[in-house]
């Protein structure tokens, strides 16, 4: 479903990402771990379309999903598919990003109504749902203000899911979050893991929710992969020193 190809991403004179490849297959879900400033929010902000790349094309549904340079020539991708696929993609950030003067309902259903032409009854009807299965049914007429930042983070969620996205980016989701509150949300998240075939691509911190939602977990530096495989192996018998070291700082 994705594909990173000779990928390539310089701010300046500052290459984040480095020649990286990768794919993800559909409802596949991948975890990204790495130290700081090793380029994994940038994955996510390259998908998001967010950034442009530098070098390199990156392949969503199997046709090239940004404007970039690839040897001498410019591969550019259609309009209209780039407009398509990313409705397709939703993200989930550090900060909850809600739209503050809009009520908890309001903030579900925007993107649905007027993205996707969802008529009005049907979004309302969903982000009851929605707000059910992220525990906040009662809260549907409340402002974010009156939330906790767990109980808004799930709301991000929620918003996130009402766009039935086939690919889902959580960056981070959890580390603004005071820790009474993290378990919450990674619940939240460890049920629409089980229960939809959503491809999830998620940086994070939390090595056991990692361990227990994800199929692959690639670990970073300095741009590249250092070392991926199933969680079994990257966490109970990592092969690299990098990943030792960067799991000894983080458990
Ligand atoms: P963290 O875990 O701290 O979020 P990360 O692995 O997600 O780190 P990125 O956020 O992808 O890392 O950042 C990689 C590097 O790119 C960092 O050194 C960062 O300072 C730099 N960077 C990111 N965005 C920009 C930007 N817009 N302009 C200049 N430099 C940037």
């Amino acid at each position: 479903l994705i594909v990173f190809d000779d990928v390539v991403k310089r701010f300046g004179d500052l290459t984040v990402l480095d020649d990286l490849n990768f794919s993800v297959a559909p409802g596949e879900r991948v975890t990204l771990i790495g130290p700081s400033g090793s380029g994994k929010t940038t994955i996510l902000r390259l998908l998001m379309t967010l950034e442009k790349i530098t070098e390199g094309v990156i392949w969503v549904g199997g046709e090239p999903f940004s404007h970039m340079r690839r040897g001498q020539g410019l591969v550019r991708a259609s309009e209209g598919y780039m407009r398509e696929r990313r409705k397709r993609i939703g993200m989930v950030f550090q900060q909850f990003n809600l739209f503050p003067n809009m009520s908890v309902r309001q903030n579900i259903t925007e993107a649905p109504v007027h993205v996707l032409g969802t008529p009005k009854d049907e979004a309302n009807a969903r982000a009851k749902e929605l707000l059910d299965l992220v525990g906040l049914g009662e809260k549907i007429d409340a402002h974010p203000t009156q939330l906790s930042g767990g109980q808004q983070q799930r709301v991000a969620i929620a918003r996130a899911l009402a766009m039935q996205p086939e690919i889902l980016l959580l960056d981070e989701v959890t580390s603004a979050l005071d820790p009474e509150l993290v378990a919450g949300v990674l619940d939240v998240l460890r049920e629409v893991a089980e229960t939809t075939d959503i491809t999830m691509l998620c940086v994070t911190h939390e090595m056991g929710f990692a361990r227990d939602v994800s199929h692959r977990v690639l670990m970073f530096d300095q741009g590249q992969i250092a070392e991926e495989g199933p969680p079994e192996q990257i966490f109970g018998d990592p092969k690299e020193d990098r990943t030792k070291s960067f799991l000894r700082s983080v458990l």
